[in-house]
């Protein structure tokens, strides 16, 4: 990795994540194991939980899928499905969770399902599972993915990545370039670009970054909008289906916590639920924050979004629901089912509430 020689290091992004899943991955092992989430259930439970998926496709062979964590197969999407069917929570949409939390209606436990960006893929491998099993999700969808404008841009890196063996870039206003030969250099040099831009004060800088790599190695950032995401036409039919509600997910897919200007980003949330009722002729009445962690969405997103009349938002801060975030409905945990980590067990601890609450310190609201 070469990195180090520059004045100004960009953080070690590839120990952070490597160490961040193992955490994971132990931890959820460990508390499994012992069983230690039974006794922890009925404390740590809470009222439900939302989870978070993004595309849903059979598996791949490349060696170098540095997303794999925002896919999950299609196999264990049914199992997941059918388990819940079975189970005695109930899978309800996000109008239903909105009326729990407003009645304080906590008789039954609850999961919501959730997908983000609107891909191809869901329609066409996970629509049709739920709709077999009879269970409804919500969608959030970018506007700009379906106008075809979109820029996923650690989509656009992964291609930079997988299809040079040698990378040029300016880090911290120098020049330098970095070997990606093998899966692995691949690997730590798109862990290190992404943290690298995660670290980034703006969201415009994040986008000027990848723009001018994907100009240098000829990468088309709208062709993998077109590949990848759903057109109005498509979400249109998927929106027609009574199992399935449509959120906003902004314009730009931008962090919003990264745009300085408090007009741009209720711009971002309310031109997103403009278009889409003009697409589908339904207001969203349900927002999800992009990237949604704590550097993408803090307090004045959650203001905003309250302000503007929002029903709920979804963060991707882990955690799962308790009845104080009546309170905090723009300001929700999700449980993301990470393609790494694809066992039933797994998510059978994270919906336990034992998982998230070792990340969340103990603390049940994680709003600041
Ligand atoms: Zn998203």
């Amino acid at each position: 990795m070469g990195f180090a020689p520059s004045p100004a290091k960009p953080p070690r992004a590839e120990n952070l994540v490597d160490m961040k899943k193992t955490i994971i991955r132990t931890g959820l092992e460990t508390l499994y194991f012992s069983g230690m989430h039974h006794w922890m259930r009925p404390l740590l439970g809470g009222v439900g939980a939302i989870l978070t998926l993004h595309h849903v496709r059979p598996p791949r062979d490349e060696a170098f899928q540095p997303n794999r964590l925002l896919e999950v197969t299609p196999v264990f999407l049914e199992r997941l499905l059918r388990r819940l069917k079975r189970s005695r929570l109930d899978v309800i949409t996000l109008d239903e969770m909105y009326r729990r939390f407003i009645e304080n209606d906590f008789k039954r436990r609850f999961v919501c399902i959730t997908a983000d960006d609107g891909y191809k893929d869901f329609k066409r491998w996970a629509h049709p599972l739920f709709r077999q099993y009879e269970l409804p999700y919500a969608m959030y969808i970018p506007t700009s993915f379906p106008d075809r404008i979109g820029e996923l841009w650690w989509l656009a890196l992964e291609y930079v990545v997988a299809r040079n063996d040698r990378i040029g870039m300016v880090i911290n206003g120098e020049q330098q370039y970095f070997d990606a030969r093998s899966v692995r250099e691949k690997r730590e040099l798109y862990d290190a670009i992404y943290g690298y831009l995660r670290s980034m004060k703006t969201e415009d800088a994040v986008r000027k970054t990848v723009r001018d790599l994907c100009a240098t190695y000829r990468v088309d950032i709208p062709e993998i909008c077109r590949d990848l995401c759903m057109d109005w036409e498509e979400i249109a039919e998927m929106a027609d289906d009574p199992l399935v509600t449509i959120g906003a997910h902004t314009v730009n897919h931008m962090m919003l916590k990264k745009v300085a200007s408090d007009a741009t980003v209720r711009a971002e949330m309310e031109m997103s639920r403009s278009v889409i009722e003009a697409a589908l002729g339904k207001r969203p009445e349900h927002l999800a924050y992009p990237v949604g962690d704590p550097t993408s969405a803090g307090p004045r997103e959650f203001r905003i979004a309250s302000d503007l009349g929002f029903k709920t938002a979804v963060t991707t801060r882990p955690g799962v629901l308790f009845k104080a975030h009546a309170d905090h409905l723009t300001a929700l945990p999700r449980l993301s089912l990470n393609g790494e980590y694809q066992k039933q067990r797994y998510v059978k601890v994270l919906m336990s509430g034992a998982g998230t609450a070792f990340w969340n310190r103990f603390r049940r609201v994680s709003a600041a």
